[in-house]
């Protein structure tokens, strides 16, 4: 009879996380809009973010914006649009702002927690830190223009890493805004709402952005955003 071979002390129980599943499984969905699976435990994100944070910030918030969608798009048209496709053709439209406020916060949020990782921080993957060199310099460089970004927006919004003209590129948006709307290809969003981070940090937006681009930015997600 064979043994398993002994474990190495080293070797670690180790399940690939599945990489873009919230964002995938939103827009998979047909209407009424659901809460996506998160792509790990509630508590996962601890320290940088409590399990309190996310699960008010998972359940009530994001929930809330889904919600607020489903009731928007109630037998009207948008129902039957894939998500992505509403959004762009809201955008910027002041009679479809309710509609399009709240389903870019939906797809926003998908997008957020798709781009957290416990297992985030490091380097991204050779392809991207290439890309990521030839924009910025260093991806300390992209750090740090993330840094900025996030705490540059005034008021609420959203800091992201995005592909616009065969560049990787750091923009801000306010709001529910989306760089989707100006033809840029999200690759990593973080939520600067301060829903996002008061109950852990209060008025320290700076802690919570650093832990998150420190130790949570899952860099396989934005190169997974690249093809
Ligand atoms: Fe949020």
């Amino acid at each position: 009879m064979n043994s398993l071979p002994a474990k190495h002390p080293l070797q670690r129980d180790f399940s690939p996380e599945p990489i873009g599943v919230a964002t995938a499984m939103l827009e998979s969905m047909a209407f009424p809009y659901e809460l996506p699976a998160l792509p790990y435990p509630t508590d996962a994100l601890s320290p940088v973010i409590s399990e309190k944070t996310l699960r008010f910030h998972y359940d009530k918030h994001h929930q809330a914006y889904l919600d607020a969608l489903n009731k928007a798009i109630d037998d009207t048209e948008f129902q039957a649009m894939p998500l992505r496709a509403l959004i762009r053709t809201t955008a910027g439209k002041p009679d479809k702002d309710v509609i399009f406020n709240n389903a870019a916060q939906a797809w926003n949020h998908a997008f957020y927690w798709d781009s957290l990782s416990p297992r985030g921080g490091g380097d991204p993957p050779a392809m991207l830190k290439q890309m990521i060199e030839a924009s910025f310099g260093s991806v300390q460089a992209c750090r740090q223009a993330l840094t900025e970004a996030a705490m540059s927006q005034f008021g609420s919004g959203w800091a992201w890493l995005v592909l616009g003209d065969k560049r990787i590129r750091v923009v801000r948006t306010g709001d529910a805004d989306n760089p989707m709307t100006r033809g840029q290809v999200p690759l990593l969003a973080i939520d600067v709402w301060e829903h996002a981070y008061y109950l852990d940090y209060q008025n320290r937006r700076k802690d919570y952005v650093s832990g998150v681009i420190e130790d949570l930015l899952n860099w396989d997600f934005a190169a997974s955003n690249l093809a």
